[in-house]
């Protein structure tokens, strides 16, 4: 099963993702981790994505679906995989539905991970105190969410008029976040 996580920063696709991922025993991948590791490993791709990413804008499309291209291309994902924001444009949306088309696949389940800008700055702020991620201050957290409601949100109706969009309401307890996740995907 291909399950794409979609929502705004902060809204704990991360979190959630993890848990989907063992319960359903597929990997997970979140395009934010893999530039963040190849910022700090300082590999072509990081050299690439760092000042976008610092400021709080999207990476370009093609470098994402490389991305994409080398995570689908690994042998544990040929059971399904878990895309923790890995589609913010409708590019993308197409070109993800084109690799997955090539290996005879298809996005199963989206899922929208609903929570108010209030609730986002408020974890987003906690989360810089603890992490200290550059792109977590406020002046990049605000580019992120007009790139988030500018070139993300257009990509929920593109899913909906073809997989479905399934919303959870993500606020509240972890667990309780947890079981709307699991009956979304029926398990
Ligand atoms: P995240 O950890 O998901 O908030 O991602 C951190 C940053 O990585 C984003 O602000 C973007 O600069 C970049 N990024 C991650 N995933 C994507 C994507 N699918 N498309 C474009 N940029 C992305």
């Amino acid at each position: 099963m291909n399950i794409l996580l979609l929502g705004p920063p902060g809204a704990g696709k991360g979190t959630q993702g993890i848990l989907l991922a063992q319960t359903l025993g597929l990997p997970k991948f979140a395009t934010g981790d893999l530039l963040r590791d190849a910022v700090k490993n300082g590999t072509p791709l990081g050299l690439k994505a760092k000042a976008v990413m610092e400021s709080g804008a999207l990476v370009q499309d093609d470098i994402i679906l490389g991305v994409v291209r080398e995570e689908l291309a690994k042998p544990g994902a040929a059971q399904g995989v878990i895309f923790d924001g890995v589609v913010r444009t409708i590019p993308q949306a197409e070109g993800v539905e084109a690799l997955l088309v090539e290996q005879h696949r298809k996005m199963d389940k989206v899922l929208l991970f609903d929570v108010s800008d209030q609730e986002i700055l408020a974890r987003l702020e906690k989360r810089r105190g603890i992490e200290g991620r550059a792109d977590d201050d406020p002046e990049a957290v605000a580019r992120r969410l007009v790139a988030y409601r500018a070139q993300t949100a257009p990509v929920l109706a593109w899913y909906e008029a073809r997989t479905g969009v399934i919303r959870i309401s993500a606020v509240g307890a972890v667990e309780g976040i947890a079981r709307q996740v699991r009956e979304a995907v029926g398990v």
